[in-house]
């Protein structure tokens, strides 16, 4: 049995891709290995936000290349669309296969082991697959990722949108990966449909900018339509939404998001809170379009997880601006803040701008932003102190007694749940707990299965 191991940076999205890649190897028979072990095919899913993923990527195609000389590594993801020579020539066994062809992988275990059992060694095998492909690309290509292995995640991904319309400039994602595309709204609800038969009680709805979702049978319908369209068809799976564009979050989404079996969870790419910096890096609203979209998701749900990505040390970021930023966090409570120091991208319109924030200034600003993320991720947890919450289960902790779940609430609170009745098949369950303490990690005593 041959085995295949696959390494993934980035996003949401990158992940649900290859969890359908790592499914269709699986379903052929391959057996799916850790990639810190030996594997006969490696399949690198790469990233293009940060030099940092870059730089990871290299190193690890490297090290996959150096200790298994026989093996095969296909790089794909955001980063080979955009640097595919800087990467195929990292070593004679690596294969690069440009993002626009990605969905072609779902295919190569059937093509490996077809061309093996003729008698071609892997590497040609190899060969042959990538200078055999076809350069013929359809927009239902970018939607090819379907499948699971049930063995990375509890909770399933949907792919519905992929690229973006949107020109923010310090992003290369929208280079790598084109124009925005959406899936039909049929195709979505019979997906979710399949994943909610196959057991999952949650579907997280991935793309690269959600908010730019439209059906493309009926253009008019966007999100708050797909949300409401799910929620009616779901028996006993709940939603969870991926990033969420500010200026595309107004009554209409706060009002399909009201459903119980929407998560209390949301994630909002705030990037600054100075709305001069805001104007100069293209995004398409003011720091006062954010505490209104707050408002309306607060005003949705009761008490829910909100999320910020802030980018630090941005070009034209004054020491007023980076104030703006720290107050509009603080101001609207966020739960919990994802910070970016300021990585120059080639081929963005910031990267030519000479005006750069010096790496020391970066670095402070970066600490003071963990230390305020800090303080309104614990006032966040300690309102839930003493209240009910519903869990998926994730691992048992087979090393300490008594046992406990780790486990992930629907206001996405990473927790450990205790006396969990039953033996270790409560994997992908639902729960009820109620949270106990919350000075070291969180931890939540069981209350019913659900
Ligand atoms: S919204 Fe902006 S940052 Fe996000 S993918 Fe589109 S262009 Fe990039």
């Amino acid at each position: 049995m041959m085995e295949a191991a696959f390494y993934t940076l980035g996003c949401k999205l990158n992940q649900c891709e290859s969890e359908a890649l790592a499914s269709s190897f699986k379903s052929r028979g391959f057996f799916i290995t850790k990639a810190s072990e030996k594997a006969d095919i490696y399949v690198v899913n790469t990233c293009t936000v940060t030099t940092k993923a870059e730089q990871k990527a290299r190193r690890m195609i490297r090290k996959f290349a150096r200790e298994n000389k026989d093996a095969v590594i296909f790089v794909t993801g955001c980063y080979a669309q955009l640097n595919a020579e800087v990467l195929s020539g990292l070593a004679e066994n690596v294969f690069v296969v440009p993002l626009v062809l990605k969905h072609t992988i779902m295919d190569l275990p059937e093509f490996i082991l077809e061309k093996t059992l003729s008698g071609m060694s892997l590497t040609e095998a190899a060969r042959y697959f990538i200078d055999g492909r076809t350069q013929i690309i359809h927009e239902e290509d970018r939607f090819k990722f379907i499948g699971s292995t049930h063995t990375v995640h509890t909770r399933a991904y949907l792919k519905i949108q992929d690229g973006c319309n949107n020109n923010c400039a310090y992003c290369r994602v929208r280079i790598a990966r084109g124009k925005s595309v959406s899936l039909r709204l049929d195709e979505v609800i019979e997906r979710a449909l399949d994943l909610e038969a196959e057991g999952y009680r949650e579907i997280v709805l991935t793309g690269v900018n959600i908010s730019d979702y439209r059906d493309p049978d009926h253009p008019e319908k966007r999100l708050p339509a797909l949300i409401r369209s799910l929620t009616c068809s779901l028996k006993t799976a709940g939603i969870r939404l991926s990033s969420l564009e500010p200026d595309m979050i107004d009554e209409d989404l706060a009002e399909a998001v009201m459903h119980p079996s929407v998560a209390p969870h949301f994630h909002i790419p705030v990037q600054s809170g100075s709305d001069t910096v805001l104007e100069k890096i293209h995004r398409h609203y003011k720091a006062d379009r954010v505490r209104n979209a707050v408002e309306l998701l607060k005003g949705a749900k009761d008490d829910p997880f909100i999320a910020a990505d802030i980018i630090v040390g941005l070009p034209y970021e004054a020491d007023d601006d980076f104030e703006a930023s720290c107050s509009l966090l603080q101001d609207c409570g966020f739960s919990q803040i994802h910070i970016f120091p300021y990585s120059p991208r080639p081929g963005t319109e910031l990267y030519t701008v000479p005006l750069h924030v010096p790496e020391r200034v970066t670095k402070e600003r970066a600490g003071r932003m963990h230390d305020l993320a800090a303080s309104l991720y614990k006032t966040y947890v300690k309102r839930w102190m003493g209240r009910e919450v519903s869990v998926i289960l994730e691992k048992e902790s087979s090393t300490t007694a008594p046992v406990f779940w780790t486990g992930l609430s629907e206001n996405y609170l990473h927790m450990r749940v205790h006396g969990v009745p039953g033996a270790s098949e409560a994997r992908g369950r639902v729960v009820r707990a109620v949270i106990t303490a919350v000075d070291n990690g969180i931890d939540a005593d069981f209350v019913e299965f659900v």
